[in-house]
């Protein structure tokens, strides 16, 4: 039975923070809505994760079995520390914000498709239980976020994810602004802000993860993280 996700520091330590919910953006980088043929939003594409979706990138990773090829996109996580409701102001929304971390919005790319084409709603690709794997988290005050941060990922050794957050068609201020005109945010609430181009569907033949894979993240001032992806033992899931 896996232990219960907590929020924690990038040193371990658990942080005074509630698990609550996530929201996710996506098409926030307009190489990568291109990449995967989309158009470039005019307004930031959101959709959720429950908290039933959170768990440690420092730990193996165990992916769903049996619905296709699961997808990685890796992504900057804001996490919100000050109750905000409908805020405009980027200079509040700033002092709101507690940390952030390296997170990997993970993806059931095939399922995703087939949803997307029938109009459905994407959860089932995109909400499963570990579909949301964080980081431990650094404190907001040390990040420089207006600057230009490198956010990468590697398989095996190689590049696949490669950006910075300056390309974010929404940067992070601006939106959490327009986040916050839909989705009240709560301390313990994460973003996580959209993810560079190079996602599996990118390649071709398109490359995804498999048990097996080393992989690593990183993204300048907020982490890397080395981790191993593992497949899910059987239907013994109990915790
Ligand atoms: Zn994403």
């Amino acid at each position: 039975m896996s232990e219960a996700y907590l929020h924690r520091w990038i040193d371990g330590s658990a942080m005074d923070r509630p698990v609550g919910k996530i929201v996710c953006v996506g098409r926030n980088y307009a190489d990568h809505a291109r990449e995967l043929g989309n158009e470039v939003p005019s307004q930031p594409l959101l959709f959720m994760k429950g908290a039933n979706a959170l768990c440690s990138l420092h730990e193996p990773l165990v992916l769903p079995q049996g619905q296709g090829p699961v997808h990685h996109e890796v992504e900057m996580v804001v996490m919100i520390g000050e109750r905000l409701s409908g805020e405009t102001d980027l200079e509040t929304i700033r002092f709101a914000i507690a940390a952030y971390g390296v997170g990997l919005d993970l993806t059931l790319r095939d399922l995703q498709s087939r949803l997307k084409e029938k109009g459905h709603p994407w959860e089932r690709a995109k909400g499963f239980d570990g579909g949301a794997p964080v980081s431990g988290f650094i404190d907001a005050r040390g990040i420089s976020v207006r600057q230009n941060l490198e956010v990468s990922l590697e398989v095996n050794g190689e590049s696949r994810q490669h950006g910075h957050t300056g390309q974010m068609l929404f940067p992070t201020f601006e939106l959490i602004a327009q986040i916050n005109q839909v989705f009240t945010l709560e301390p313990g609430d994460l973003i996580f802000s959209g993810t560079p181009a190079g996602v599996g569907a990118a390649f071709t033949p398109p490359k995804w993860l498999k048990a097996g894979d080393r992989v690593r993240l990183e993204i300048d001032q907020v982490g890397m993280i080395e981790n191993e992806i593992v497949t899910e033992p059987g239907n013994t899931r109990i915790g």
